[in-house]
């Protein structure tokens, strides 16, 4: 079925890929889940300390075991598998399985008990936090499985290269993943922003995350085909094919490891590939790469966590790290997008209906303006304690800009304080009315996961609704090539920071729209350069306006696909 995106075609099921390369394995099914038990039979009043004791056993060597998983990993591998140890840790968890031991009951089911009481409150939090639900189940298994002596659920020990399946991949699972065995991912649930897709990319696992419940079909032991790219997992492919597949695949992803920067087409058209940060350590990572600056600094994931605003000066010290690691480059950096999934304690509205429709972005500073004057000042406090000038230039640009008017408001203040000014165009209004928009601005960045969001009235965290929220899709690519065309009327660069720029098949249609730069995270932009290396723009172009002609994501993908080809022949 045409731009449907999970399903079952020829036995070939389909997901949303979530990090490209192609594999031929047998599949594995990860390891259960343990069976929950029932509250069971009261213990005794004496036997309640050793209860209790065997419980604080079972979670101190599952603490330990992910501490020292975490050990051996790098990055946000050993974040993850740090933070799932603090889960265990985690004194008020701690505290409710007490609760329940104390009142008599097991300690298997105090652990079921006290973790249901935390999803229901990380559910009602909604956003991030209620992302973090699948790490609690994931400490309650691993707890459980311990206190019963049994196999520790989630990576089965195997021999030779496999292909994971699972329902759905906890965070510690991923992070110890050893991908010299592990050569693959496909999970039934999680979407392109999960912990399974992040951990994949840092990896750089193919993988397919939302295929719904058509893999459960696939048995352990049984040959399967993936495409990360496609999204696609083949259960009948003929081997010599599949074969052939991966050896181009395994080919393209050397070039890839040696592509050197800048980035620009074969008959050199240059197109700026940036780097999305979130706070210092990232941006010295990206600094590590072809990275030609930064162009997306989120803000607000510094402080998701916070529930006092910082000072000025504290908040100065944060920027400066991720100014200092760029410190001759272009750094954009956005001013706070709170709300919606990005919960900030400190800056957030309270209960909203439709959360992504409701006050947050540059909305919040409506009604609380000094919160965006003193985030202000201290950008520009950090670029000028660090002596940033003209070739190092700091930009600042707003969320959720949808009319001329708040792009004019932030603008004046950006300028009074010598930060040149720009908006995000993530908002279709801000779009169609880009020829109102741009004068007031210096640049304009098109932030596509929202932008296709709101395009197409689709939930962008909802794993159902992840074929409409492809920025393939070709309203998405009408709105981004309306707001090109204004951007070279106006003299406005135009640049493209969404997760549609790490797609580098993508990149070619959005630099044939006339995209200045595209960023990305910086793992990702490597094979975006490879690829723009490989077309001239003239082929840039004549993919854009296949695309852009075409009825569907799908339709649009192969289009494109087919217009590189013809050039490659
Ligand atoms: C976007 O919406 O495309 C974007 C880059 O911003 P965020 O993903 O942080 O909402
Ligand atoms: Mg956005």
């Amino acid at each position: 079925m045409a731009d449907v995106n999970q399903g079952t075609v020829n036995d070939v099921l389909k997901g949303t890929g979530v990090v490209g390369g192609v594999r031929y394995a047998s599949a594995v099914w990860i390891t259960p889940r343990p069976e929950l038990p029932q509250a069971g039979e009261v213990v005794a009043e004496e036997n309640r300390e050793a209860e209790q004791q065997r419980f604080d056993i079972a979670a101190e060597t599952v603490s330990k075991r992910l501490l020292e998983r975490s050990a051996h990993a790098e990055g946000p591998a050993a974040e993850v598998l740090k933070a799932t140890a603090g889960m265990v840790n985690d004194r008020g968890w701690r505290k409710a399985v007490a609760k329940g031991v104390k009142g008599g009951h097991p300690a298997e089911y105090s652990v079921v008990a006290a973790t249901t009481k935390f999803i229901s409150m990380f559910e009602a939090a909604g956003g991030v936090i209620a992302e973090r639900t699948t790490d609690l189940r994931d400490i309650r298994d691993r707890v459980i499985a311990e206190l019963r002596g049994e196999e520790e659920p989630g990576l089965p020990d195997v021999e030779g290269q496999v292909i994971l399946f699972a329902d759905d991949l906890s965070p510690a699972d991923t992070a110890a993943l050893d991908t010299d065995l592990f050569v693959g991912l496909v999970t039934e649930l999680g979407g392109p922003t999960s912990h399974t897709a992040i951990i994949a990319r840092q990896l750089n696992v193919p993988c397919i995350v939302a295929t719904g419940a058509g893999i459960k079909d696939v048995k352990s032991g049984e040959k399967v085909l993936i495409d990360g790219a496609l999204g696609t997992i083949d259960r009948n492919a003929d081997e010599a094919e599949a074969m052939k597949l991966v050896a181009d695949s395994l080919e393209k992803a050397a070039r890839i490891a040696e592509w050197k920067g800048p980035a620009q087409t074969k008959d050199g058209h240059r197109v700026q590939l940036l780097a999305n940060v979130q706070d210092g350590s990232t941006a010295v990572q990206a600094a590590n790469t072809e990275a030609e600056g930064v162009g997306l600094f989120r803000t607000e994931l510094c402080f998701l966590s916070a529930t006092q605003e910082p000072s000025v000066d504290e908040q100065a010290e944060v920027y400066s790290k991720v100014l200092a690691a760029f410190p001759e480059s272009k750094v954009v950096v956005r001013s706070l997008d709170a709300g919606s999934d990005k919960p900030v304690p400190f800056a957030s509205m309270a209960d909203e209906m439709n959360p992504a429709l409701g006050v947050r972005g540059l909305r919040i500073a409506r009604g609380n303006v000094d919160l965006l004057t003193r985030q202000l000042d201290a950008i520009a406090k950090a670029a000028d304690d660090l002596g940033r000038g003209e070739e190092a230039p700091t930009w600042v640009m707003a969320p959720m800009v949808a009319t001329a008017y708040e792009a004019k408001w932030f603008a004046d203040m950006c300028r009074e304080r010598g930060l040149v000014a720009g908006a995000m165009i993530e908002v279709p209004a801000a779009s169609l009315m880009a020829d109102k928009i741009m004068p007031h601005l210096d640049f304009v960045s098109i932030g596509t996961n929202d932008l296709t969001q709101y395009t197409m009235a689709a939930d962008r965290m909802s794993p159902e609704l992840a074929y409409l929220t492809d920025p393939w899709q070709p309203a998405v690519l009408r709105l981004i090539k309306h707001t090109c065309d204004e951007g070279q009327r106006f003299d406005t660069p135009v640049g493209v920071c969404g997760e549609a720029a790490a797609d580098p098949l993508l990149a070619t249609v959005l630099t044939g729209l006339g995209v200045n730069s595209l960023s990305a995270a910086s793992t990702a932009l490597a094979a975006v350069g490879a690829q723009l290396a490989e077309v001239d723009f003239e082929t840039c172009k004549k993919a854009a306006e296949a695309a852009l002609d075409a009825e569907g994501a799908t339709e649009a993908r192969a289009a494109v696909r087919e217009v590189i080809e013809a050039t490659q022949k």
